[in-house]
């Protein structure tokens, strides 16, 4: 639980709670060209931006509950450019061995190449991306689609069908022959993604990330860590709201009484904030079993499916609450509706989700209650 922490913990969420309220507050309404080298300077400085990168790397390799605690108390300030907050981490390329250690893993860790995450195919794909091998290369087929930040990465970290092999993880510079940028797009919350389209294009065999076959599992340990990290966010996101919703229903409406007295509004106040409890307090239970060294797969998407849904009903009903003036274009919580309605589909949708958390139990014999 966020209550029972070492002195060291609470030390880090002080931090973390003075990095918001200094560094960060203070740049609403700034680009993110200008206020992101200087985010980015501020939180090497207070030791944030390592906590995401390996020891092998110069970085300090935080916890989970660490990381955590740093994401859910930052973004309980609701704060801009908290992207910039932490350095880029290994994603699947952790444990790489050479040549990909050199010339993809150290660079991105470095910042000086970006990489993207192409997992999702475009709906009219006529098939799956695929891969036949022919002596020391791979030869690529297919498309992709809805890779973040895709049109400004040196490299993608795709799943393809390997032939006769199965699905694997394979690293492929973008500048390569064949591969072609086809569609650059923008989602609901303002982030920006690409599709891909790859003909007959020769990757080194080298460039896969484990065996063929060992794709999926790999990917999904990746995708679990990005889980636990939305959900750590949502969590932060909750507070502010309900932080913004108590000032809200403790003032006073227009008869001069406070709105919060008001027995409709209270219950759903108090819903809110019991479904809220609920959120962070399985955030933290799978943060502390992943530290254990728990396969926490389940128990991160029961996190994400739960955190997802409930931030986006908090933020919500919120904006009922409040009235029509929550939902002009620059009030936080029409800003914070956008931003957390993708949160249901990037990484996994819910419905799907459910049913893998399903699955876990009925055909695996994983997962806790
Ligand atoms: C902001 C954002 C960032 C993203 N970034 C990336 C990225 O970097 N890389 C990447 O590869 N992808 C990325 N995605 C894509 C994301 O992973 C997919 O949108 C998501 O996994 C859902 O896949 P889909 O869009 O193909 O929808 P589908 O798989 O077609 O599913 C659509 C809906 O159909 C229903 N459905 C589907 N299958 C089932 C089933 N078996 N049973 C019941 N219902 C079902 C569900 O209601 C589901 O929500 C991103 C998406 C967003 C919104």
């Amino acid at each position: 639980m966020p209550e029972q922490l070492t002195t060291e913990q609470q030390a880090l969420v002080a931090r973390a709670h003075q990095f918001a309220h200094e560094e960060l507050l203070p740049r609403h309404g700034e680009p993110a060209s200008s206020a992101r080298p200087a985010i980015i300077a501020a939180s090497r400085a207070a030791g944030l931006f390592t906590m995401t990168q390996p020891r092998a790397f110069g970085g300090t390799a935080a916890s989970a509950l660490e990381l955590t605690l740093v994401r859910d108390t930052l973004a309980a300030s609701n704060p801009p450019h908290l992207d910039a907050v932490f350095g880029p981490g290994p994603g699947v390329l952790a444990n790489v061995g050479e040549p990909l250690r050199s010339t993809h893993l150290a660079p991105l860790l470095a910042g000086s190449k970006r990489s993207g995450f192409a997992f999702t195919e475009p709906d009219d794909a006529p098939a799956p991306t695929r891969a036949r091998i022919e002596g020391d290369m791979l030869v690529i087929e297919g498309q992709k689609s809805y890779v973040t930040g895709g049109a400004d990465a040196a490299f993608l970290s795709a799943l393809v069908q390997v032939a006769d092999r199965g699905p694997a993880l394979v690293v492929i510079d973008t500048h390569l022959p064949g591969v072609t940028l086809t569609r650059r797009f923008t989602s609901l919350d303002g982030s920006h993604h690409a599709a891909f389209r790859f003909e007959q294009v020769r990757v080194p065999t080298a460039h896969l990330i484990g065996a063929p076959g060992e794709g999926l599992p790999r990917a999904m340990r990746q995708i679990g860590d990005v889980r636990l990290l939305i959900a750590a966010q949502c969590v932060g996101l909750m507070r502010w709201v309900l932080d913004h919703l108590t000032a809200h229903l403790r003032a006073p409406d227009r008869s001069g009484r406070p709105r919060g007295e008001k027995e409709g509004v209270r219950l759903r106040y108090g819903e809110l904030r019991i479904q809220a409890f609920a959120a962070r307090s399985m955030l933290y239970r799978t943060a502390r079993l992943a530290d254990a060294g728990e396969n926490v797969v389940n128990e991160a998407m029961a996190c994400k499916v739960f955190a997802t849904e409930t931030v986006g009903r908090l933020v919500d009903t919120a904006i009922q609450l409040e009235g029509g003036h929550a939902l002009t274009d620059d009030h936080p919580l029409s800003i914070l509706y956008r931003q957390v309605r993708s949160l249901r589909l990037a990484e996994g949708g819910t419905d799907v989700l459910r049913l893998n958390v399903a699955r876990g139990k009925l055909d695996l014999d994983k997962g806790l209650i």
